[in-house]
C-alpha cells in the first residue's frame, strides 16, 4: 500500500519514495495509530509532549525511523521496553532491544519537549502570544511530534491536550473526555485516557490548575493536516445541514468581530453536500488563530482536519470577500483531507478541486474575482492562455518540485484540467467521476493515476490520452468546445510564475 522506497547503500529504507520530498517517511512500517499528548507551559512557551506510535512492521527491523525536527528527545520506548535513539537528518532512528519481526504490531512511545518558537530550517509551529497552533502541511508536522510523515501513510489519531486554566487546548477530531487538576496533587491530568494515549502529564509543575481535553478521530488523518492548539480561546457551537456539529474555536476577544464570518459556514456546507456527497467527518469548523504576523504562517487559510487554520483579519472581510476562500477550505475536507494525496505530487488533486468548486460558488453569487471575471469560463479562458508558461514555469500540473509545489500551476492550473474534463465529457459524467472518485478513495490516498482511471471508467469515454496530456504534458492541450482560445507563446526570460499564496486562488 506503499510506493517503492529508495533504498539506502545498506538495503534499509529511506524514504517512501516521495518525487517531491524523497526523504520523507518510512516503508519499513505502516502506522497504524498516533496518540499524542502535549502540555502547556506558558512559563517558557514550550510544549512537553509524548507521543506514542502504533505500526505494524512490513520488513523485519533491527532499527527503525520516523520523521522528526527540532524535537527534544528524552526517552523511547518500543512495546514498553527502554530503546536506543538518535536524532539526525529530520530522522529519529529508534534501536529496539531486540529486532522487531516482520507483521508485528508494535509500539513507539517517544517523551520529548519542543519550543514552538525554535528557528529551524522550516516548521510546523504557529507561535502565538499564549500559545500556538499547527500548520503542518507539507512536510512541517514532523517538527510536532514524530511520525511517518506522509499523506499515504494516514492513521487513527487521538489527541490530549493540557494547558493551564484560562487556556483552552483544542485538535482534530471531537471532544471526548475532560479532566482537571487543581495542581495541587502529586501529577498529571485528571480524568482517564482514552484509546490508550499518554495521560498528558508530565511533572506536575507550577502551572497551576489545568484542564486536559481528549480529542478523537473517527476518520483516518494524515500527519500534514493534524491540528493540535492553545489559545485563550472561546468555542462556538452550532449545528449544520443534517444536524453535523459545527464547532469553531476562536479567540475570546476577537469572537464577535468573526462572528459574521463564522456564521457562513452552514449554508457553504449544504452547497458543498449537493455536489460532493454528506460531509466526511464528525464535525466542521473554523480555527482563527490569534495572530496576523506575516511570520507565523504565510498564507491566510489551512484545511487542519475538521478545524480549518485561518488568520482572523481575512475573516473580518465582507462575506464576497472571503466567501469562495472559505469554500476552497472547506472542500479540502473531501478532496485533500478525506481523499488524501498519495504523493506530493498528486497536491493539484487538492488545490485544483478546492479553487475549481470554490470558483463555482463565487460566480454563482455573481462575486466578481480579483481579476474581475465574472464566469468560471472567462477565468478559465485566462489561465488557458497563460497554460505553456505556467507549463514552462511550474511544471506540468501534475509535476511539481519542492520550489514549485504550491505555484499557481496546481491551483487554478488544476482546476483549469477539471474544466477541461467537463468540457469533455459533460457536466453529469463530470458529477459521477468526482463522486466515485470520493467514495472509491475515502478515508485513504489517491493518485493522479487512480483519478484518471475513475475518469475514464465513469465517463466511459476514453479520456485517458487527454488527461495524461493535461496533467503531464510540456505544451496545452486545445480545450475541448472552444476552439478559438489561445495559448499565448512562452517568454523564457519572463519571471517565473509567482506561487500562489496557498489557498488564495480563489479570490
Ligand atoms: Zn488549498
Amino acid at each position: 500500500m506503499l510506493p517503492d522506497a529508495a533504498a539506502a547503500e545498506n538495503g534499509a529504507p529511506v524514504g517512501v519514495g516521495d518525487p517531491v520530498f524523497p526523504s520523507l517517511g518510512t516503508t519499513g512500517y505502516d502506522a497504524l495509530a498516533y496518540d499524542l499528548a502535549f502540555r502547556y507551559r506558558p512559563a517558557t512557551h514550550t510544549v512537553d509532549a509524548t507521543a506514542v506510535l502504533t505500526a505494524r512492521a512490513l520488513t523485519a527491523l533491527p532499527s527503525l525511523e520516523l520523521d522528526a525536527l527540532g524535537l527534544d528527545v528524552h526517552t523511547v520506548r518500543v512495546d514498553g521496553r527502554a530503546a536506543g535513539f538518535r536524532t539526525h537528518d529530520e530522522k529519529l532512528t529508534v534501536v529496539p532491544d531486540q529486532p522487531v519481526r516482520r507483521g508485528a504490531v508494535l509500539q513507539v512511545t517517544v517523551e520529548y519537549t519542543v519550543d514552538p518558537r525554535a528557528h529551524l530550517p522550516h516548521t510546523g509551529w504557529v507561535p502565538t502570544a499564549d500559545g500556538f497552533a499547527v500548520a503542518g502541511q507539507p512536510d512541517g508536522a514532523h517538527t510536532v511530534f514524530p511520525c511517518n510523515d506522509h499523506p499515504s501513510d494516514k492513521a487513527r489519531l487521538t489527541v490530549a491536550v493540557t494547558a493551564p486554566d484560562g487556556l483552552l487546548g483544542v485538535a482534530t477530531g471531537h471532544l471526548s473526555a475532560t479532566g482537571h487538576d487543581d495542581g495541587t496533587a502529586s501529577g498529571g491530568a485528571a480524568g482517564g485516557s482514552v484509546g490508550g494515549t499518554g495521560d498528558g502529564s508530565g511533572a506536575a509543575g507550577d502551572d497551576g490548575p489545568t484542564t486536559t481535553r481528549w480529542y478523537v478521530s473517527r476518520e483516518p488523518v494524515a500527519t500534514e493536516v493534524v491540528q493540535v492548539s492553545v489559545g485563550t480561546y472561546t468555542v462556538r457551537e452550532r449545528t449544520g445541514p443534517g444536524g453535523l456539529p459545527l464547532r469553531d474555536v476562536v479567540p475570546t476577544a476577537r469572537a464577535a468581530d468573526l462572528e459574521p464570518a463564522l456564521a457562513l459556514t452552514p449554508a457553504q456546507l449544504e452547497w458543498a453536500q449537493q455536489r460532493l456527497g454528506p460531509f466526511p467527518f464528525e464535525t466542521y469548523g473554523l480555527l482563527p488563530a490569534d495572530t496576523d504576523d506575516p511570520a507565523a504562517f504565510d498564507f491566510t487559510g489551512l484545511e487542519t482536519q475538521t478545524l480549518t487554520l485561518y488568520k482572523p483579519n481575512f475573516l473580518r472581510q465582507a462575506e464576497r470577500q472571503i466567501g469562495s476562500h472559505m469554500m476552497h477550505e472547506l472542500v479540502h475536507s473531501w478532496f485533500g483531507n478525506s481523499v488524501s494525496p498519495r504523493s506530493w505530487a498528486d497536491l493539484w488533486l487538492n488545490e485544483g478541486h478546492a479553487d475549481f468548486y470554490g470558483l463555482m460558488y463565487r460566480y454563482e453569487r455573481g462575486w466578481a474575482d480579483s481579476a474581475g471575471f465574472t464566469t468560471l469560463a472567462d477565468r478559465m479562458r485566462d489561465v488557458y492562455a497563460a497554460g505553456d508558461q505556467w507549463r514552462h514555469d511550474s511544471g506540468p500540473v501534475a509535476a511539481p518540485t519542492a520550489a514549485t509545489l504550491f505555484d499557481s500551476q496546481r491551483y487554478t492550473g488544476g482546476a483549469l484540467v477539471l474544466f477541461a474534463l467537463r468540457e469533455r465529457v459533460g457536466a453529469d459524467a463530470f458529477d459521477r467521476i468526482e463522486r466515485t472518485f470520493l467514495q472509491r478513495y475515502r478515508g485513504g490516498s489517491a493518485t493522479t493515476a487512480d483519478y484518471i482511471r475513475t475518469a475514464a471508467e465513469v465517463s466511459g469515454g476514453d479520456v485517458t490520452a487527454f488527461l495524461t496530456d493535461w496533467l503531464h504534458g510540456e505544451r496545452t492541450p486545445p480545450m475541448p468546445g472552444h476552439p478559438d482560445w489561445t495559448v499565448a507563446p512562452v517568454d523564457p526570460t519572463a519571471r517565473r510564475s509567482a506561487p500562489a499564496p496557498r489557498g488564495t486562488g480563489t479570490l
